[in-house]
């Protein structure tokens, strides 16, 4: 073929049309597979060759020895048969990819078979359409189960505070019973703070998640002032455990900046679990110059948490399985918050513990005072 000839046929209108469909479905970010009606991948997109992990021709090829599918299981599914044996189109959202690395993603998958003409029972091919959705749906996974337990964390105050209130009724009904209706009225109050604590929980979990830098307000905070202020507030509760408390502020300490808001709600968190997992001793919160910033510290002579449990305090809902922690309630969200408002602070917690010895929870503050305000992205809030 001599050259004016090449050039005439390149501009043919069939030629024209085929790099148009090619720049379309280059441009697709989904991968995009066809094939013949026998399974067999006949053009693909870029995109595919990424899902597929794979840079080698794949004309030609059957489709279900390049794409290793698997089912909820993670048992595998031959995929040219469910291709060729599908009459309508179909999309899922169950099946996954397995490859030879051993690692496994979740996708979205679109089989439709291409009819020679509209409402043919025949079919020319099939055009596959797979997109990684890994990511949303272990997203998907972490809200169900987030509802799922907040939903069984509200049902069993809700229970118990209904069982005590009918037990009053019952009892006012009766006699006047002044005796039960006193312990029935307790109980069902000490369910209602448990679920005004979880309450306040969730709804500081939610803006820290939410947190974005218009919420953080930095200002100066004079580190001994605060020390002092927050342990004068648990004076009587401390006093009513007969525990003492103790506060030990270096005294080249002057003022950092940052939220005094979260600064606070943080060294609360710790001060109030020293005092809930102590039974007898001391409490002790302190603070010292570190580089950048201050390093403030709350130490209990308490039960201590296992190297183990060392490992999960952190996580939503974590309560130990020690039968002493179960004494006092707990949402065993407070740790989980305290950390997601560390992060966004700039803040780094550690913990040191010994069990049956006590505990020590240290927060490092990074003093903002040179940052500006508006330039600072709050850290990394999605762990
Ligand atoms: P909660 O106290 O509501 O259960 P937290 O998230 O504040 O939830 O704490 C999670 C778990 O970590 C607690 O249930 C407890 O087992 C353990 N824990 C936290 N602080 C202490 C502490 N100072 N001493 C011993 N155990 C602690």
């Amino acid at each position: 073929m001599d050259n004016n000839n090449q050039q005439a046929q390149n501009r043919s209108p069939i030629n024209l049309e085929e790099a148009q469909l090619n720049t379309l479905i280059n441009s697709i970010t989904d991968g995009v597979i066809a094939t013949d009606k026998n399974g067999n991948i006949i053009m693909y997109n870029g995109a595919a060759l990424n899902v597929l992990d794979q840079n080698t021709e794949l004309k030609g090829v059957p489709i279900g020895t390049c794409l290793r599918l698997l089912d909820k299981a993670n048992q595998p599914i031959d995929l040219t048969r469910l291709v060729v044996e599908t009459k309508t189109q179909t999309i899922s959202r169950d099946y996954k990819l397995g490859y030879a690395d051993g690692s496994i993603i979740n996708i979205y998958l679109s089989i439709a078979p291409v009819k020679p003409k509209f409402g043919s029972n025949e079919k020319d091919g099939f055009v596959i359409l797979v997109r990684d959705i890994t990511r949303e749906k272990s997203l998907e996974e972490e809200r169900d189960e987030f509802i799922s337990v907040v939903s069984h964390e509200l049902r069993t105050p809700v229970t118990i505070a209904e069982g005590n209130l009918s037990n009053i009724i019952l009892a006012l009904e009766r006699s006047g019973d002044i005796h039960s209706v006193n312990n029935a009225v307790h109980q069902a109050h000490d369910q209602i703070l448990f679920l005004a604590s979880l309450i306040n929980d969730l709804s500081t979990l939610s803006r820290a998640e939410n947190g974005t830098i218009q919420n953080l307000n930095y200002v100066s905070i004079n580190v001994a002032q605060l020390i002092h202020t927050i342990a004068q507030n648990y004076v009587q509760e401390v006093q009513k455990k007969g525990l003492s408390m103790q506060t030990e502020v270096d005294p080249s300490l002057e003022v950092i900046h940052n939220s005094s808001l979260y600064v606070r709600e943080i060294l609360q968190n710790f001060i109030t679990n020293a005092i809930k997992y102590t039974e007898h001793g001391v409490v002790t919160v302190g603070a010292r110059p570190a580089q950048g910033g201050v390093e403030f510290r709350v130490s209990d002579t308490g039960i201590g948490i296992s190297e183990h449990d060392q490992k999960e305090v952190f996580d939503k809902f974590f309560r130990s399985e020690d039968y002493r922690t179960k004494k006092s309630s707990g949402t065993g969200l407070g740790l989980y918050v305290t950390q997601k408002l560390a992060h966004l602070i700039g803040a780094e917690i550690s913990l040191e513990s010994t069990l049956n010895k006590g505990s020590t929870f240290k927060i490092f503050i990074p003093d903002m005072s040179n940052a500006k305000q508006e330039s600072i992205e709050p850290a990394d809030n999605t762990k």
